[in-house]
This record gives structure tokens, C-alpha cells and sequence, in this order.
């Protein structure tokens, strides 16, 4: 058979149960695997034989749902981790250690933010943040000697911009390394950045793969193009022997395709254990066999709500990718002709006082820490999620105080249009 589209993929890869095997991914809801010999255990350990023993590594549904995803992306392999936060992390700490570097687009979710500019500060690796729209020769000045990862959203939550994920994959291969792209927003069914060059994909699948906000987990899929092995001084967490897992050299044992994945698996997952629970795994299928039927409507709806705001004359501004006025307009019809995603940012004349009092007037919209799930909420990140930014790192990152982000859901358009309108009145 040919190579299957999207939606098929959405509803049946990842799992091919045998004859007289359960239809839907069973949940494997067991912490451990028995084995009828040491030996044959020991296998398991030294990475000769692939199987499982333990959850907090790996486990059959999670797995399952993990090559679903790989599938969807057009990558190599993939893994479930316990949050998109965890997600990233693995993402940059499999081949950033304490004296790396990091070049950064600035425009990203403030968790994501935090983690690398706080967090993984304090393990001793340092960030350049550049604007989304640096010009080439700006991205690389970023770039230094010990730099070993370049990351990006592919639209940012929640300033909204697009990503020119050619041109920065251009400059992070100039420079000798990936780019990694989290690609929550738009979802494979709208974006497959490794279609463009990017190198290895994150995801929270807590917001549109999930779509029903039921459960918090992630995911990291690799292209499996980088070489590894080419650049092999940069990442000898890759190309040289692994001493906790008996010397094995992950670049050479697994190749192009495996070795980044198993690495973060054998080591990373066995070392933090962010696991997602099978239970999650389950439940976020479910949401992924939908995943081409919901987006479409996500973005109807997100593109009647943007163009309703921008006849507003309490809006000062509007962003949302697919509006012509948008800034954005024709780098989101290159990489996103269907449509992006259901998120509109907007400005309210007034600030956040005014912005506060707008939402309380909501009735549909609901005030949530969350976006990008079947029912609509909004939020003023300046006073939630990006609470911890300074004025200055809020204009950077393109987020004024008065911002408001509604994450329109799957409801008749007609009816969320209504909400907002009897607010503004
Ligand atoms: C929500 C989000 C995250 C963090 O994911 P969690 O599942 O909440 O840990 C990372 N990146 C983007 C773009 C997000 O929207």
C-alpha cells in the first residue's frame, strides 16, 4: 500500500493487533514484566533484545501510541513523555549537558521559557534568545562554539507567531546542529515541520492530540536524519560509549534513526522517569483518532472569532496567523495552507484592567490555564502563565499586559460570536 494520509494515519497507526487480538489499544495497566529466565532479562538490559520490563521506562500502550504520533510527523521513532514541559526537556537535555549552549526563538510558551532560561541555567546551560523573524546573519552571530541545539515553536503560544522553520533549520545545520521545533499547535494534521527541516519534534499532547482536556502528557518524535556520528565532537552523549548502560554508543548501536530516542528512553527516562501513565496513553489516542476531523473546525471557528475582533473598535490588535492583515499571513499559508489552529491572540484597549473585566463577562468562553481543547476558554497570560516575565521579556516574547487569548473550541461559531458580543455590550 501506499504511504497513508494523514487522517488514516490518525485513526489506525501505530497499531496492528493480531488475530483475535483486542481492536483498540489494550491498556498494559502493569508496572512490571515477567520473564522466565535471567538471562533472558538480562538481554533486555544490555539493550540486545528489545522487549519490556519495567514502565517507568517503557510500556506497550504508550509505545503504540508513540509511533502513532511518529507516523503523523513523518519521523523515525517517538516516545510518550509525562507533560509537553517533560517533552522539551528530554528533547534539549539528551544532547545539551552543563557547559552547552542553546539558541532559542523568543517567542515560546512561558513554561518552555522558564525551563530553559531558569532552569536549565541552573544545570549550567546557557540560551541566546533571537526574534522569530531574525534576519539569516542574526541567527548565526547567535550561535557559539559549545552551541548543540536550536528550538522554536512552529506557532507560538500565545504571541502567535509563525516560524520560518526552513530558514531556521538552515542556520542550526550551517552551525552543526538540530532544530528542534514543538509543534503542539498546529498539530501534524496542519504542520510536519520535518517535512521542512527541522529535526527532531515535541508536542504537549495535553492540548489539541488530547483535544478534550482530559489528560496532561507529551511527546518527542526524531526525524532520524540527523548525523550524529558527522558531528560526533558535539554530541558524545551520542557517538561514544554510555558507561550507566554498559558501554553501548547509542549513534553506532541504532543509528540515524534510533539512537535519539533510545537514548532519552534508556537514560533519561530511567534516570527522571517521566513517564505518561498507560492510562493517559489510552486516553490521549482516543483523542488522536479524531485529531483531522477536529482541526478543520478548530480553525473555522478560530478564523470567525479573529475576523469578528478585528471589526471591533475595543481591539487594538488581532493576531492570528491566518488573518490577511496578519504580519504572518503568507508564511502561514507556505507552511500551514489548510489552516493553523484555533488560538486568537488579541489586545483590548484599556490593558489588563480592561481585559479582566471583559472576561468576566464570558459566559461560553471560560477563564482556564489551558488551551486548544473541545470546549473555548481564554486567559489574560500577563497576570497567569507569564507572570514570572519582566515587562521587557513580555514585549520581546510579543505579549502586551492587555493581551488575551481565547482558544476557540468546537461550538457553533455562531454562538461563540454571540458570547463575545454580548460581553463587549
Ligand atoms: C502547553 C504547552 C507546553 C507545555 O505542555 P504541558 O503538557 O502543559 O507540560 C509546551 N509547549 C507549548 C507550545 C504548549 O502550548
Amino acid at each position: 500500500m501506499s504511504e497513508q494520509r494523514t487522517g488514516t494515519k490518525c485513526v489506525q497507526a501505530g497499531y496492528t493487533p493480531g488475530n483475535g487480538e483486542p481492536r483498540q489499544i489494550p491498556i498494559i495497566q502493569s508496572t512490571t514484566f515477567k520473564y522466565d529466565t535471567s538471562e533472558d532479562m538480562g538481554k533486555l538490559f544490555d539493550l540486545e533484545a528489545t522487549g519490556y520490563f519495567y514502565t517507568r521506562l517503557q510500556n506497550p500502550t504508550n509505545d503504540h501510541v508513540a509511533a502513532k504520533i511518529a507516523a503523523l510527523e513523518g519521523g523515525s521513532a517517538g516516545m510518550l513523555t509525562s507533560s509537553g514541559q517533560a517533552a522539551n526537556f528530554f528533547a534539549l537535555f539528551n544532547i545539551c549537558e552543563c557547559g552547552s549552549h542553546i539558541v532559542a526563538s523568543s517567542s515560546i510558551y512561558g513554561g518552555t521559557f522558564n525551563l530553559i532560561s531558569v532552569t536549565m541555567a541552573k544545570m549550567g546551560i546557557e540560551v541566546t534568545f533571537v526574534s522569530p523573524d531574525a534576519s539569516d546573519d542574526e541567527l548565526d552571530a547567535a550561535f557559539k562554539d559549545n552551541t548543540r541545539a536550536m528550538f522554536g515553536e512552529s506557532i507560538a503560544n500565545p504571541a502567535l507567531t509563525v516560524l520560518d522553520i526552513e530558514r531556521y533549520a538552515a542556520a542550526a545545520h550551517r552551525h552543526g546542529v538540530p532544530l528542534i521545533v514543538d509543534n503542539t499547535f498546529p498539530t501534524p494534521v496542519n504542520l510536519r515541520p520535518i517535512e521542512w527541516g527541522a529535526d527532531i519534534v515535541t508536542h504537549s499532547t495535553t492540548k489539541y492530540m488530547d483535544g478534550h482536556g482530559a489528560a496532561v502528557g507529551g511527546a518527542i518524535v526524531d526525524s532520524g536524519k540527523f548525523d550524529w556520528m558527522a558531528h560526533a565532537d558535539k554530541f558524545p552523549g551520542l557517538t561514544t560509549p554510555d558507561e550507566s548502560y554498559h558501554g553501548i554508543t547509542y549513534a553506532e548501536k541504532f543509528g540515524k534513526e534510533g539512537a535519539f530516542i533510545t537514548k532519552a528512553t534508556a537514560q533519561l527516562m530511567r534516570d527522571f522517569g517521566c513517564i505518561q501513565s498507560p492510562q493517559n496513553a489510552f486516553l490521549l489516542n482516543l483523542g488522536l483518532e479524531s485529531l483531522h476531523v477536529r482541526m478543520p473546525k478548530h480553525v473555522e471557528n478560530g478564523l470567525a472569532v479573529a475576523e469578528f475582533l478585528e471589526g471591533r473598535s475595543e481591539v487594538q490588535s488581532v493576531s492570528y496567523p491566518g488573518l490577511k492583515s496578519s504580519p504572518y499571513y503568507e508564511r502561514a499559508k507556505k507552511y500551514m495552507p489548510n489552516g493553523g489552529c484555533g488560538v486568537v491572540s488579541f489586545e483590548l484597549k484599556g490593558g489588563r484592567e480592561a481585559a479582566g473585566a471583559f472576561m468576566k463577562k464570558l459566559k461560553l468562553a471560560a477563564i482556564e490555564t489551558h488551551v486548544a481543547d473541545a470546549r473555548t476558554c481564554c486567559l489574560n497570560p500577563a497576570t497567569s502563565t507569564h507572570r514570572q516575565m519582566t515587562e521587557e521579556q513580555l514585549a520581546a516574547a510579543g505579549i502586551p499586559a492587555g493581551l488575551i487569548r481565547i482558544s476557540c473550541g468546537l461550538e457553533d461559531k455562531e454562538d461563540l460570536i454571540a458570547d463575545l458580543e454580548q460581553a463587549f455590550a
